[in-house]
């Protein structure tokens, strides 16, 4: 026998009884930013409600992951288009002085200064020349910053916990199965949501779904970031503007060897000396054991030849050391639900928001021909996997195809899609309906009482702390420069 092939061979798995943990209204799988939305939505909203997690912490790529950005907040003008939950996580963080982000009075501002300057700093804070609203985050204040929310919410939260697949009666979700090391048990649920980023339940369910994804889209890659500290970055960029060439040939150098040449600043606050490094490794899958353990490997491997190379050439790296490596895989695409509504590559280009608008996603930049389409809207059948009664997705196994995914799987958006589930399987319990019927007025009536933003309700500024920390140290030494019409932006 070849010991290193799979084998196709099947043993029955012996029949035993499960013990029924917990019986409750709504069951979430998954505890990243989709499974964070719902669950606090859920129970905010009356549902009796449990989380499952399998690591031991929340936030999911926002925490574990190390992907600390939060963009795409507000649309090219400055209009603020995804609040609610995310928001409120956004302020929260906000008090403590664990992100940053341009102040509410520039974005939309198109000044050469503002623009140079935000660039510098996040590259994501400029969309078409335009400042817009996206945030950097603390990811270790946010792990307990999401704690405090589930626990304020009273979501019963299973840490360590691993959804393994749905109870289903029929065509029915009825539970879920979960392994611990308390064993293996259930949870008895009247609706069930899947926010495992993957759709870790779907295989088990009559839903079908997809898992193509173009080998060239951001969402076809694994990731293993990792963060550097104690970096003079000053020198670096004063070795980086006086040495163009020799720059651009080590970092060619760095490639051919393997390792990764482009990093982030940090951009928090007292974090002056960090770097980020976001590598993409191509996989054949992003759910399959073997292929997550190799990239794994491959991803440490690479995250040391980087830094060496780093350390021994880059002026600024000399005493620099790795600090963090992201705790869990970087998985960006996976499962893809087909729901009672699939959001297209078509969607993206067509500004008619549809009855049962969820969510507002403003625009990515994807160039100029997008422009006169900057809003996408999310249907809230695009959460209803087809043919599955009491079951929703709230995550980025949402339905939609490759491309639309690719552009609207990022943290906010899981988000929003995750509260807008949450809320909907409350009202449905309220209104004794499967989520499919729930009542449409009825759920967007109680989103925007959440400071949801639906299309063609009014607005508040929903910035809850517009004079909270924003960074305030200058940029290599430039002093940030001043919105032409604001004294106090930077
Ligand atoms: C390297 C990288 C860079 C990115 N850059 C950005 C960026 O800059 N900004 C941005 O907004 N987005 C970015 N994204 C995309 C974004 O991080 C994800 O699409 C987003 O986090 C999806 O949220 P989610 O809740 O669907 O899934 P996830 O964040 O993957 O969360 C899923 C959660 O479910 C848990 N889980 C999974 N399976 C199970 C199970 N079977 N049982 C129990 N728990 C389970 C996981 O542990 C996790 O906590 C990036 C992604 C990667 C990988």
């Amino acid at each position: 026998m070849d010991r290193d092939k799979l084998t196709d061979r099947m043993i029955p798995e012996p029949n035993k009884n499960i013990r029924i943990a917990r019986e409750c209204d709504v069951v979430v799988v998954g505890g990243g930013p989709g499974g964070i939305g719902a669950a606090v939505a859920a129970a905010r909203n009356g549902a009796k409600t449990v989380l499952i997690e399998r690591y031991g912490y929340l936030g999911g790529m926002g925490t574990g992951g190390l992907v600390t950005i939060i963009p795409c907040l507000s649309d090219f003008n400055g209009n603020m288009q995804i609040a609610g939950i995310n928001q409120e996580w956004i302020d929260r963080l906000d008090k403590r002085e664990a992100c940053s982000y341009p102040r509410q009075e520039i974005w939309g501002a198109d000044d050469q200064h503002l623009i140079e300057y935000w660039n510098d700093r996040s590259f994501f804070s400029v969309r078409e020349e335009k400042i817009v609203y996206s945030v950097i985050i603390d990811a270790e204040v946010s792990k307990c910053l999401l704690n405090d929310m589930v626990n304020e919410a009273k979501v019963k939260t299973y840490l360590h916990a691993w959804g393994t697949m749905p109870l289903m009666e029929g065509n029915k979700a009825v539970g879920v199965v979960f392994e611990s090391k308390s064993g293996r048990q259930a949870i008895m649920a009247k609706i069930v949501i899947d926010s495992t980023g993957d759709g870790d339940l779907l295989p088990f369910t009559p839903a079908g779904f997809d898992t193509d994804i173009d080998p060239k889209m951001r969402i076809a890659n694994l990731s293993l970031c990792f963060w550097i500290d104690n970096v003079n970055l000053q020198k670096c960029e004063d070795f980086r503007r006086g040495n163009t060439a020799a720059w651009n040939q080590m970092m060619e150098d760095l490639t051919s060897q393997g390792g990764i040449a482009g990093f982030f600043r940090s951009n928090l606050p007292n974090q002056e000396n960090v770097v980020w490094f976001h590598p993409r490794y191509s996989c054949k899958s992003q759910i399959d054991l073997e292929e997550l353990t190799r990239v794994e490997m491959l991803g440490r491997e690479r995250m040391l030849l980087t830094h060496d190379y780093f350390k021994k050439n880059i002026p600024g790296f000399e005493s620099s050391f790795i600090v963090l490596s992201s705790p869990q895989l970087g998985t960006r695409g996976a499962r893809r639900v087909h729901g009672d509504y699939m959001v297209t590559e078509q969607d993206l280009n067509n500004d008619e928001p549809f009855e049962d608008t969820i969510a507002v996603f403003p625009d990515l930049d994807r160039g100029k021909a997008s422009i006169k389409h900057p809003l996408t809207y999310i249907p809230y059948r695009s959460l209803l996997p087809k043919g599955v009664d009491n079951l929703l997705v709230a995550c980025r196994a949402f339905s939609s195809d490759q491309t639309a995914n690719n552009f609207f799987n990022l943290i906010p958006h899981c988000i929003a899609i995750g509260e807008a589930a949450g809320t909907a399987a409350a009202l449905a319990l309220d209104q004794s309906v499967a989520p499919r019927d729930v009542d449409l007025a009825g759920l967007r009536a109680r989103l925007l009482a959440q400071n949801v933003i639906l299309p063609g309700y009014p607005r508040k500024n929903r910035v809850k702390n517009p004079e909270a920390y924003t960074y305030r140290a200058p940029r290599f030494g430039r002093p940030p420069p001043k919105a032409p019409n604001a004294s106090k932006s930077e």
